[in-house]
């Protein structure tokens, strides 16, 4: 059941889907996903209102120099009803007052001379000038924001402005992360000889929280089956369960094994890429469960290329997948393993366009290339060599 990259991820992101909503308050909303079509329930602007701070009149009326009598005055907030403009005549209006009955236009106060209760148009005037009309902005019942828009304070603004107080947003995915392993002690402890210290939990709960989702810590699963089964299932209780290690092939595959036998059907257990290769994956009900190899570089991969587009589905994204851009090779990069590889590469924004090369040895066992990279570049199994000065597809990581 070794499953190419491509079907790996379809085959994942088929079998996950946003989850339920919950209401949430205005001032908490920004980052999350808007779980429906949000319709405006009256046009906006509400009514007919002033750009500026001016004066209201009649288009006839205003000929060059024509001389108007100010006769009555909206303020900002007034309502302006019972005020009218008259022939010959100018209502004094504030930004954003309703525009009174008879009147076409906006003289902006910079446009005119005011003496007294005389005002002069100094300036030619055209019918419609300086008023912002009813429903120009949005009409009533148009759909504002849609489903699956991540909303920033623009979209809190206009939610606001509708006096909304809380919308339905997509709940965001729980997502139980368990270490396992004899030799793994927790970071703050000193490690005995021959231990290692669970730096997985870290970057994965890191990695969960990054896009949104809330990572839950279960702690070291020892390689045994009854450790194994108590995590495990404490971690079916979460949304998504995330294990790492015990899965490559040395192992005596304890992982899987409990995982099966708490009724996880799995749908398979390798990708032809690397790292990341041991990547597992399988369903209880509808909960995704991902068992990830336990080498960090490899974890961290496979949770970017394989668990990252499946938790923003549960959050009810849109965009689940990194762009593919293209960037230029500065050295030829290779691709001997007949799999996607993903490599850890350094792109930088040059005024030529984009260019790449190695972040160092790409061992699965380098952390500081992970470091080092920016981005990761993918080769598929076709491409056994890019040269330098060839196209190579990047996935910009903190773009
Ligand atoms: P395994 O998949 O169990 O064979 O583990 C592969 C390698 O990853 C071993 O060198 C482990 O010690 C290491 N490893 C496993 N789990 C973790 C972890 N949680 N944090 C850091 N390294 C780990
Ligand atoms: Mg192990």
């Amino acid at each position: 059941m070794t499953e190419s990259f491509t079907a790996a991820r379809n085959m994942i992101l088929e079998n996950v889907s946003p989850l339920d909503s919950e209401p949430v308050d205005l001032l908490q909303l920004v980052g999350r996903v808007v779980a429906e079509d949000i319709r405006a329930p009256w046009p906006l602007p509400r009514w007919d209102n002033s750009e500026m701070d001016g004066f209201a009149v009649r288009v006839a009326d205003c000929q060059p120099l024509a001389q108007l009598q100010v006769d009555g005055y909206i303020p900002a907030g007034a309502s302006g009803s019972g005020i009218s403009v008259q022939p010959g005549t100018a209502v004094r209006i504030m930004t954003g007052a309703p525009v009174p009955a008879g009147c076409d236009a906006i003289v902006p106060i910079e446009n005119t001379d005011v003496d007294g209760d005389l005002v002069t148009i100094k300036q030619a005037v055209r019918s419609g000038d300086y008023i912002r009309f009813r429903g120009s902005d949005i009409a009533e019942d148009e759909v504002m924001i849609s489903t699956g828009t991540v909303l920033r304070p623009a979209e809190i603004n206009l939610l606001a402005s509708f006096s909304r107080p809380a919308v339905p947003v997509f709940r965001r995915p729980q997502v139980a992360i368990l270490s396992t392993g004899d030799e793994l002690v927790a970071p703050g402890e000193t490690p005995a000889a021959g231990q290692i210290i669970d730096s997985n939990s870290g970057s994965l709960a890191a990695a969960v929280k990054e896009l949104g989702a809330t990572p839950l810590l279960l702690g070291i699963a020892r390689d045994n089956r009854e450790s194994l089964a108590e995590k495990i299932a404490q971690g079916l209780k979460a949304d998504v369960l995330i294990t790492s290690a015990g899965v490559s092939t040395g192992d005596r595959d304890l992982v899987r094994e409990i995982l099966e036998e708490a009724g996880v059907q799995r749908l398979f257990w390798k990708v032809a890429i690397k790292p990341g290769g041991p990547t597992a994956f399988g369903l209880k009900g509808k909960r995704p469960i991902f068992s990830l190899p336990g080498n960090p570089v490899s974890s961290m991969i496979g949770f970017e290329e394989l668990v990252r587009p499946a938790l923003l589905k549960m959050a009810g994204h849109r965009e689940v997948l990194r762009p593919l851009t293209k960037a230029i090779l500065k050295a030829p990069l290779e691709n001997e393993t007949g799999k996607t590889r993903f490599l850890r590469v350094v792109v930088e924004k040059t005024a030529e366009g984009l260019l790449a090369e190695s972040a160092g040895d790409q061992n699965t066992g380098i952390l500081s290339t992970m470091i080092r990279a920016n981005a990761i570049a993918i080769l598929s199994a076709e491409q056994t060599e890019i040269l330098e000065g060839e196209e190579v597809d990047v996935q910009l990581l903190n773009p």
